[in-house]
């Protein structure tokens, strides 16, 4: 029977070529867009292109009743979830810890933390009926290391992997698998901002010398997923060119 995955911030980036590569896979996806609809109607047209299953769904994963109405939907079109990438995630412009707003702060707390929590919360009482499930959150090698004018990011996404393992413990007794993937500098829009220069020098410090794909991002979080990891809980792997040894 096909497994039931749900990839938040599935429209652009790393979280579209995850549920693509699941869906590729055999998932039947829910690919989960705030913002960008047109995107995440495409992802959906590309993966029934080739035979997939996936429809898009609308949802600000710091907002609980829309997370909660997100979950509702799932089940009422694919069934409960299996799966639950938590990618949506967002960044603010490099700048001094103190100069960044309060509100700046609560935003990126909101999605990258609370969001991810939102939508654990969601889907676990169905998991946890079931004894099985797999959560995979998405850090960033700053949440491991800390990054200089990244601060405040830095800080949620060691609060990722905080809670990845915290959460791992409380349901390995459930048989549910949590894990976290930190990815180094990836090409996707989230980098957009910076120059062909600051790439280059970016990829310089990177020991395979080069930044990532999304897709090689995907593919790790796709081996999460399998069952070729169902002995891993709780841990934090990074998919970075060697950034962090
Ligand atoms: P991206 O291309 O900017 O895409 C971000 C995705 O998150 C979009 O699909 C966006 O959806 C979604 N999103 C943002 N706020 C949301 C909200 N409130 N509710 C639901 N979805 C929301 O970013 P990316 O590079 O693929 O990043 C994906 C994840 O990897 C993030 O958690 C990021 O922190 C992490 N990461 C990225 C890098 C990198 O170098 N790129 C490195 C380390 C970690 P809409 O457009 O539909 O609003």
């Amino acid at each position: 029977m096909s497994k039931i995955a749900v990839v938040t911030g599935a429209s652009r980036g790393i979280g579209r070529q995850t549920a693509a590569l699941l869906a590729k896979q055999g998932y039947f996806v829910a690919v989960n867009y705030n913002k960008s609809e047109a995107e995440a109607a495409s992802l959906v047209r590309e993966i029934k292109a080739f035979g997939g299953h996936a429809f898009s769904v609308r949802a600000d994963v710091t907002d609980m009743n829309e997370v909660n109405i997100m979950t509702d939907k799932v089940h009422s079109v694919f069934g409960s979830v299996d799966l639950l990438v938590n990618n949506a995630g967002v960044a603010l412009p490099q700048s001094l810890f103190s100069d960044c707003t309060e509100e700046e702060r609560d935003r990126v707390f909101g999605v990258n933390v609370y969001g991810a929590m939102n939508c654990a919360k969601a889907v676990l009482p169905d998991m946890i009926h079931k004894k099985s499930g797999c959560i995979i959150n998405v850090s960033s090698v700053w949440g491991i290391t800390g990054g200089s004018c990244e601060v405040v990011y830095s800080a949620s996404k060691a609060a990722v992997i905080g809670f990845t393992k915290a959460l791992a413990k409380e349901l390995a007794p459930s048989d549910i698998r949590v894990n976290c993937v930190a990815p180094g500098v990836i090409d996707t829009d989230m980098n957009a901002h910076l120059s062909r220069e600051d790439m280059n020098v970016l990829s310089e410090e990177i020991p395979l010398g080069r930044t990532g794909t999304p897709e090689e991002v995907a593919e790790l979080i796709c081996f999460l997923a399998s069952d070729n990891a169902k002995y891993i809980t709780g841990q934090t792997v990074s998919a970075d060119g060697g950034m962090i040894m």
